[in-house]
């Protein structure tokens, strides 16, 4: 019997060349039964590259996946059965209703689950009899996750899922990969999106030009920086950073065009020695705020870049 914490992914120092340049860089980690895992990092990092060796679509040089207990390497045919995937490219048969192409999936597949229920749960009920051409972007990125289901898999992985989407439809594409961790399923998903990752993941795999820079979940992510909260203001002018490094509780500087930020474990002490420093200097700041440590600050400590650079 399958139990609670079982390991449902084990890979092993993947590695990805093409030519002379390293895609994948030797990336290892394991995935839990029922977790939602997640391969952040900005575009080009590698995430896609993975999650496709791990589905069996590109060949690794070196390294090992085992997915779902079968070996990608041995036993790819038994590991196709027991995953879905969805990727960025999955193209559809434009002509055919929503019903018609999960029957025409479903019949590829001796195991099956019940297509209207499928389709109430990835919220198309309505479009039961609609063309596909007709969906929106949002519609037809459901029924993509519902043709990765229709065979009942035990892993479901999701490449970018919510790209190119509106907020309402990222929303209700956050809510469907909820409720198929509630029902058990386990689910692999690559995202540059810091929030979708927060929000979704139970743990986050940081990649970064190939390599895995960081592994743990959400919170512990955030515990990892030395400071809970960041103050953020605009200044046109040069402020030297080592002064701003010297402000109480400051751990650390950022600065991206005129925005800085100082990341600080004492909010309190830093804003008051902020406003003490600038007031003296006669310097103006815009936009004072201040919000708690993000993701996306710690990818920013780790790397000195930001996940939004391209
Ligand atoms: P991500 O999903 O994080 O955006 P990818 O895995 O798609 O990253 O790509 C990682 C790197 O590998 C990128 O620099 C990309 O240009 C390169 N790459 C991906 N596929 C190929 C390919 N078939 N041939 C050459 N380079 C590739």
């Amino acid at each position: 019997m399958r139990n609670q914490t079982e390991t449902m992914i084990e890979i092993k120092n993947l590695v990805k060349k093409y030519g002379s340049f390293t895609a994948v860089n030797g990336i290892g980690f394991s995935v839990n039964k029922g977790e939602i895992f997640g391969l952040l990092g900005p575009n080009g990092a590698g995430k896609s590259t993975t999650l496709e060796m791990m589905v069996g679509l590109r060949k690794p040089d070196t390294g090992s996946a085992i997915i779902g207990g079968f070996d990608i390497a041995k036993d790819l045919l038994k590991v196709k059965e027991v995953i879905g995937i969805q990727l960025q490219s999955t193209t559809l048969f434009e002509l055919l209703t929503v019903e018609e192409i999960l029957k025409l999936y479903a019949s590829f597949y001796q195991k099956n689950v019940l297509i209207p229920e499928l389709i109430e749960d990835m919220v198309l009920t309505e479009k039961t009899k609609s063309r596909v051409k007709t969906l929106s972007g949002g519609q037809k990125q459901r029924l993509a996750i519902a043709l990765a289901l229709v065979h009942d898999p035990w892993i479901l992985f999701l490449d970018e899922p919510t790209t190119g989407l509106d907020p309402q439809a990222r929303r209700t594409l956050w809510d469907i990969v909820l409720k198929l961790k509630e029902k058990g399923k386990t689910t692999v998903l690559t995202t540059h999106y810091m929030d979708e990752a927060q929000v979704l993941c139970d743990r986050i795999a940081i990649m970064d030009q190939g390599n895995l820079i960081a592994l743990d979940t959400p919170s512990g992510l955030i515990k990892s920086l030395e400071s809970d909260s960041a103050v953020e203001f605009q200044y046109e002018g040069n402020l030297l950073t080592q002064e701003l490094e010297q402000l109480d509780g400051v751990k650390q500087v950022g600065k991206h065009k005129d925005t800085y930020v100082l990341y600080t474990d004492n909010l309190q002490e830093t804003l008051i020695t902020l406003i003490q420093f600038t007031s003296e200097k006669q310097i103006q700041l815009t936009n004072l705020q201040t919000r708690t440590s993000t993701l996306e600050d710690v990818f920013i400590h780790m790397t000195g870049r930001s996940l939004r650079e391209e």
